[in-house]
């Protein structure tokens, strides 16, 4: 994780927020290839979940909502984490999480000792963070960041189902920032109190939302492996009795093998209709769907897929790492899919005379004028640049020589498999088209 995070920063991937006044660990700031990586990441999901389908519409509802959402939702009064704070070190846990945490000890002041950590009563904390909206700060006027994106699907399920004519199965989709005061962030951006997630609800029909949460989960998975993330690094871990959220009927979640062990990284949730039904009660607007043509009305259940944006950066990175040696050199490289990478070639000319450097900027601009992000580099030696881009996760290195002059052709070179290929210039924006296309 310190050599992930390192270079996180050095690349430009993920920075601290507020570093100059110290940082703090629970935010986190993405820096230029940080960006594109995950943009990458939401248009991939958003691809998959909306525009590739018929049956999921999307959705940017607002952060602030009324009040009164997160009293339907359970979450003014349930979502809690029980909190310990310890008497001697003065840490605070997650009383849930006592065994993964470091607590346990703190340097006495006798050379050689410890003392032990002291837990006090665990009290529930709400993770809700609290603002007011206008200018009078009093109970009547506090508002909430939302927690999840979910609620904004609920409240809006008819506005969406009646405006785009959907009838029943079908989804809503939203990519957006959550906020949850954790009583313990870290791991980077692991669990962070900012973050966002791409969630989807699905409304079924009551009966078939067994099926439906088997696909579901099988298609999430799906997705995980289509950015090239390593089978042996994610499985399925169902929530036992205990584990259950007080809305689900039936959960799973999909976990990654971090360097921190097995954790969650997407939750599929059965819902029922738990939302819905606590919505129309306290709103007091019926949430029915209508099927005229079998002529009922009822509440659908929800079967959702939840995934952090972040955490899916997160589990990229990880997965993509490599240290090895090439021609008895060591190079750090990002294997990232190239769907994902934020950078997808790098160009270079050999060397800066020749008219080289002019034939690469022409490459480059045709590259970018077809929405292929593309860099341009001629500082430093072809190893030196080469090392750079790996760094980056760039999948290909394009080099202008003195062949290209002659025959119009250009060295392709591969991230990961170093082979490389001649490619007619004239080719090379088709050439890495196609390799960028999802199945
Ligand atoms: P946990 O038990 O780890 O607190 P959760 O079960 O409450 O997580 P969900 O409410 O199901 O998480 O949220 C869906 C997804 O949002 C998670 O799988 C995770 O990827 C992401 N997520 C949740 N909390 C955080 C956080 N604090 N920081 C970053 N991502 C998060």
């Amino acid at each position: 994780m310190e050599k992930l995070v390192s270079l996180a920063k050095r690349r430009g991937f993920v920075f601290q927020s507020s570093e100059i006044y110290g940082g703090t660990g629970s935010v986190w700031d993405y820096g230029p290839l940080g960006i594109e990586l995950k943009r990458n990441v939401k248009e991939r999901w958003w691809s998959r979940m909306v525009h590739q389908r018929d049956d999921v519409e999307g959705l940017d509802a607002s952060i602030l909502m009324h009040p009164r959402v997160w009293e339907a939702s359970g979450h003014v009064e349930g979502f809690t984490d029980p909190l310990v704070e310890c008497k001697v070190c003065k840490k605070r846990f997650r009383q849930d999480q006592l065994s993964t945490q470091a607590c346990g000890k703190k340097p006495s002041k006798t050379p050689g000792e410890t003392e032990e950590c002291e837990l006090g009563e665990p009290r529930l904390f709400n993770l809700m963070f609290k603002t007011f909206m206008g200018p009078v700060e009093d109970a009547a006027h506090v508002v909430y960041l939302r927690p999840e994106t979910a609620q904004g699907s609920y409240v809006n399920f008819l506005n969406v189902q009646t405006s785009s004519r959907q009838k029943i199965p079908f989804g809503v989709a939203q990519i957006g920032k959550a906020f949850r005061n954790e009583i313990t962030p870290g791991n980077f951006i692991f669990r962070t109190r900012e973050f966002e997630q791409a969630e989807m609800q699905f409304f079924v029909k009551p009966g078939s939302d067994d099926e439906w949460f088997e696909y579901w989960r099988e298609e999430r998975m799906a997705w995980h492996r289509s950015l090239g993330i390593r089978e042996e690094n994610l499985r399925f871990h169902e929530h036992g009795p205990g584990e259950l959220a007080h809305y689900a009927k039936k959960a799973m979640d999909i976990e990654y093998h971090f360097p921190f062990g097995w954790k969650e990284l997407e939750g599929i949730h059965n819902r029922t209709d738990f939302d819905l039904g606590r919505h129309q009660e306290y709103s007091g607007k019926r949430l029915e769907y209508i099927d005229s043509g079998a002529g009922e009305r009822f509440l659908p259940y929800v079967v959702e897929t939840a995934v952090g944006v972040d955490r899916t950066v997160l589990v990229l990175l990880t997965d993509a790492y490599h240290e090895e040696e090439v021609e008895g050199e060591e190079r750090v490289v990002l294997r990232l899919h190239p769907t994902v990478a934020p950078l997808k070639a790098a160009i270079f000319p050999l060397v800066k005379k020749d008219g080289l450097p002019e034939i690469a900027r022409g490459l480059m601009d045709e590259l970018r004028r077809a929405a292929i992000p593309a860099f341009y580099d001629e500082s430093g030696s072809i190893g030196r640049r080469y090392r750079r881009q790996d760094e980056a996760g760039t999948p290909w290195c394009i080099t202008v020589d003195g062949q290209t002059a002659e025959d119009g052709t250009v060295t392709v070179r591969d991230r990961d498999s170093l082979e490389q290929v001649r490619v007619d210039a004239s080719q090379v924006k088709g050439w890495i088209r196609e390799r960028l296309e999802v199945e």
